[in-house]
């Protein structure tokens, strides 16, 4: 299968020369190919919304509001369908797909909620004779660059809501997982939504490179890895363009002694091997404090010996799936080689294991690690936990604060007096007490702080809504001729 573009209304096999591979990874099978697009592409595309921008702009809120519950209707007569696709290009569990669809979902309902959430503010009589407002206005052409790891969400954290705004859209996927965007797509359309409104380009570092450079887009919305999203932060302002780019992390989990063990174990499996490691909440620095560390140890490795790991798309029971291609796989495996050679101790998995062809590595364990290690500092994003043993509280959290990233950092802990000097003292953005996943719901923004977030306003929640608009001010006086003329 070809995978297609999207111009306005017209689905395209656009006429490039380089088109890559879409695999199942659970398997190795290649199942569709999709196009590397350029700049030809990327200009018919922006033309396609820019055309729309015209109307779709002024449009009025609650109108864009009701195609929005109409989007959200099909969203969700169509779940299963979308959670099975992500599952087949992904590779995650059907559970774990579910999920992706669930919390971009809930993006959508928030989205629904436009009419207030553009709501300007005003004060009568600001200055003598004056009154002053705000409004908030759509700023233009929008583009969202997405990675492979939520296929649905992570879209859906940027298209709905920068379109209720009333903007409209390209979104480029992330190329190896281009099925389900070109789904959501499809339901858009059917939802009603005008054509032009919402428009795809496929490809890699080409077809962003033309997102970022073309004077028809005013604002970029990143989602990936540092390296990617600090070259798209850079380039996008340097070209005269709004910019939000979240990038990769490395999140610290600290377990006290105190910590309630059966609920901590089960969340921290669940923070790591979770979406075989591969999400930007990912738990992958564990630090036990005191004789929490060897307990808990013990527990995970116990836990993990009961992990099936398999073909998601065949087996609904496999509690991990693949990482996401055979380069992932490799860079994962190379990455324990370090661990190990640094002279961390490996408790569970490192070896490579190939259960249906696929690209598998599995649950993996380190222990007596040392901050300083590759494997302590950089993202691996997959599922390897590596633990550190701090001495107390405050090593743990200057560890933690070691780090450039800034995503998340969690504590397992009954002290309420340990929540909260954890939760003041750790530099991060996203902090979980007792929740493995502090993850992003759709009411918040997703506060990456550091080198896990390049920019100002951050993705979705009221900061999305400023994102995609810009505030105008307007002061106004009128006087009252009639009154005037009466001597009043
Ligand atoms: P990636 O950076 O390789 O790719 C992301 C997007 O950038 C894709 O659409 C890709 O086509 C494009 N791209 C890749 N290389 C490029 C280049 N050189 N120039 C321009 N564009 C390029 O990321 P990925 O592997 O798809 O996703 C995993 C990464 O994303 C991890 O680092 C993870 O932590 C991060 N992530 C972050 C968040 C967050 O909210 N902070 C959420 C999900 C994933």
């Amino acid at each position: 299968m070809d995978v297609p573009v999207l111009f306005g209304e017209r689905w395209v096999a656009p006429k490039v020369s380089a088109w890559s591979p879409v695999f199942n990874p659970s398997r190795g099978e290649e199942i569709a190919r999709v196009p590397q697009c350029g700049a030809a592409e990327v200009d018919a595309a922006v033309q396609a919304a820019t055309v729309a921008f015209g109307t779709w702009s002024r449009t009025a809120a609650p109108a864009r509001a009701a195609k929005m519950f109409a989007f959200k209707a099909q969203l969700e007569a169509h779940f299963e369908e979308l959670a099975a696709l992500i599952t087949r290009e992904n590779g995650k569990t059907l559970e774990e797909a579910r999920g992706d669809v669930r919390r971009g979902i809930e993006v959508v309902d928030f989205a629904c909620g436009i009419a207030h959430l553009c709501k300007g503010e005003n004060l009568p009589q600001v200055a003598d004779g004056i009154d002053g407002a705000t409004m908030r206005e759509p700023i233009g052409v929008c583009a969202g660059i997405t990675p492979f790891n939520f296929p649905a969400m992570v879209p859906l954290w940027m298209f709905p809501l920068a379109i209720a705004c009333g903007n409209t859209f390209i979104l480029k996927p992330s190329e190896k997982v281009p099925l389900t965007a070109v789904r959501l797509a499809e339901l858009f359309l059917e939802a009603g939504l005008p054509p032009g409104v919402l428009n795809i380009v496929h490809g890699g570092r080409e077809a962003v490179d033309a997102l970022l450079e073309h004077p028809g887009v005013a604002a970029i919305s990143f989602v990936g890895s540092t390296r990617v999203a600090e070259h798209v932060y850079v380039t996008g302002c340097r070209h005269g363009k709004r910019v939000q780019a979240a990038g990769g992390a490395k999140n610290v989990m600290i377990v006290m002694p105190d910590a309630e063990p059966n609920a901590t174990v089960r969340a921290i499996m669940g923070a790591s091997y979770g979406c075989a490691g591969q999400r930007c909440m990912a738990g992958s620095i564990l630090m036990g404090v005191g004789e929490a560390a060897s307990l808990v140890r013990d527990q995970i490795a116990a836990a993990i010996d009961k992990l099936l790991v398999g073909d998601t798309s065949a087996n609904p029971q496999a509690d991990m799936g693949p990482v996401i291609d055979s380069a992932a796989r490799d860079r994962i495996l190379h990455a324990i080689e370090m661990g190990v050679a640094e002279g961390a101790s490996l408790v569970r998995g490192g070896k490579h294991e190939n259960p249906s062809g696929g690209f598998f590595v599995p649950p993996t364990l380190f222990d007596a690690a040392s901050p300083d290690m590759h494997i302590a500092r950089e993202e691996i994003f997959g599922p390897v936990l590596t633990m550190l043993r701090p001495c107390d509280l405050d090593e743990a959290i200057a560890w933690a604060n070691r780090s450039p990233y800034g995503n998340g950092a969690v504590i397992f802990t009954s002290s309420g007096g340990a929540a909260r000097q954890f939760a003041r003292e750790v530099q991060c953005g996203m902090v979980g007490v007792n929740v493995g996943v502090p993850a992003p719901m759709a009411a918040f923004e997703f506060s990456g702080w550091n080198r896990s977030f390049f920019g100002d306003l951050h993705v979705q929640g009221t900061e999305g809504v400023m994102f995609y608009t810009r505030q105008k001010i307007v002061l106004s006086r009128w006087d009252n001729a009639y009154r005037r003329t009466q001597g009043w």
